[in-house]
């Protein structure tokens, strides 16, 4: 009989690294996980136009990251939402911590629940790729589907494939918000590095594309989560 540890899994990587597309990945292949994606929830407050919404807006737009303790307060309300804060439950976080500041705050927060992360999966992608990327991308706003016009086109042009509904360019992915958040992130790496370097949980797989790096990071996760 197999038997599955738990997964409480943070991914690392450069706005465009592919943080969406491949968790998406992850989780249609691993039934016991689900995950949060931190820019998502903040789009979908924008949407609705509430008080977070309406702080958020103006970070995202310029590129900025929001403030430590207003994020990790987001990321924990809904982590408890989920009823996640338990040593049972598996998740993904896709795009949080995004500093080391963050990453003391969730492992504060996670500690009383002896559910402390155990995977963190660096996605390792040259800047050049990411930018050209970024350039090519758009979403359908409903689901947060992405589809990059050369890459994995939609199957009807500029419509999503699911609902046949338009498809949108995100307001940050312009060249000049672009350049501040691909800076910030490589800023604020090392350090949230070091801290899981720490906890010897820091794993990194490279590749240009999502289909490279997918396999080689499905392994990881099934080689350290499943024992027979
Ligand atoms: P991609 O979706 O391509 O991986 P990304 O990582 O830049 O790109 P999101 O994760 O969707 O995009 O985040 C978009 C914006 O939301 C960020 O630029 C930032 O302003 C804000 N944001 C999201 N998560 C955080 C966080 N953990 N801390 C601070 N700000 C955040
Ligand atoms: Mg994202």
């Amino acid at each position: 009989m197999q038997s599955f540890n738990p997964i409480r899994m943070v991914m690392l990587g450069a706005p465009g690294a592919g943080k969406g597309t491949l968790s998406r990945r992850l989780l249609a292949k691993i039934s016991r996980l689900s995950s949060i994606s931190t820019g998502d929830l903040l789009r979908a407050q924008i949407a609705k136009n509430t008080d977070i919404g309406k702080t958020a807006s103006g970070y995202i737009k310029s590129g900025k990251l929001l403030p430590d303790t207003f994020m990790a307060n987001l990321l924990t309300a809904e982590l408890s939402k989920k009823n996640w804060l338990n040593e049972k439950a598996s998740f993904l976080l896709d795009g949080f911590p995004r500093t080391a500041g963050q990453a003391e705050q969730l492992s504060k927060a996670l500690n009383p629940h002896k559910a402390n992360i155990n995977l963190v999966l660096e996605l390792d992608v040259p800047p050049e790729v990411i930018l050209d990327r970024i350039a090519n991308r758009w979403i359908h706003p409903g689901s947060e589907r992405v589809y990059n016009l050369r890459y994995n086109p939609p199957k009807v042009p500029f419509k999503d494939d699911v609902t046949g509904e338009p498809l949108a360019k995100r307001a940050d992915d312009n060249p000049e918000t672009f350049k501040v958040r691909l800076s910030q992130y490589f800023e604020e790496l090392k350090p949230i590095k070091q801290f899981y370097a720490k906890e010897g949980v820091l794993r990194t797989v490279s590749g240009e594309t999502s289909d490279i790096i997918f396999p080689k990071m499905l392994k990881l996760v099934e080689d350290e989560f499943e024992r027979h």
